[in-house]
């Protein structure tokens, strides 16, 4: 069994166990789990499975995104709000002030997208790319694309991320419904002849090729 708090199935949301060891021996032996979010009963086995599954592909994704990072230039706030070209107001762009910030706040975001694939959807879809400047390779920010992978008609996001000043980033959301997103198939481009590679969770295993050296 694993360190990790166990996690709702229904809504990936970590769920307290009772304390102590022999609370914990009871219950894992007869006790359904209540989680507060949304209140749904679950085995604690499924809890269990559900929180080694979803942190299995949270980390995956961690690992990506903090590759993908080491590409970006840090930019002051004019050049970063050009990246992310909002398409509303200022108050659309949210600053954080550090990599763990950025972190816990996409997986906020794409908490469903997560859930879904550690539950088995396949279609389940999170693509990390670059964001390059305007008719180049160079890459300015990324863009963080997922959908969940069981409805018909599916919840999408798309998170615009640059870096803001030596520590911070700046983010930019757009929530949308659609059929077919992310048909847009992935590409990589190179920056000053390092590659940055596209990743695709649902295509994971066989990772997105890199582009020219
Ligand atoms: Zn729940």
């Amino acid at each position: 069994m694993s360190d990790k708090p166990l996690m709702c199935p229904a809504c990936a949301t970590h769920i307290d166990a009772p304390h102590g060891l022999a609370a914990v021996l009871v219950m894992l032996q007869r006790a359904h789990l209540k989680c507060r979010k949304c209140g749904r009963n679950s085995h604690p086995k499924d809890a269990q499975i559900m929180s080694d599954s979803y942190n299995h592909w949270f980390g995956q994704f961690r690992l990506q995104i903090e590759a993908a990072m080491g590409y970006l230039p840090h930019l002051e706030r004019g050049p970063a709000i050009e990246v992310l070209k909002p398409r509303h107001f200022d108050d659309d762009i949210h600053h954080l002030h550090t990599f763990r910030e950025l972190l816990r706040y996409t997986e906020e975001v794409f908490r469903p997208v997560f859930r879904d694939r550690a539950l088995g959807y396949d279609d389940a879809e999170l693509l990390i790319s670059p964001l390059n400047k305007d008719g180049s390779n160079v890459a300015m920010g990324l863009s963080l694309s997922g959908h969940c992978g069981h409805n018909h008609e599916q919840d999408c996001w798309t998170l615009l991320i640059a870096r803001y000043g030596p520590k911070g980033f700046m983010t930019y959301l757009t929530v949308g419904h659609s059929k077919h997103p992310l048909s847009e198939p992935p590409r990589s481009v190179s920056l000053e002849g390092k590659p940055i590679q596209v990743w695709s969770m649902k295509h994971h295993k066989e990772a997105v090729g890199v582009g020219s050296h």
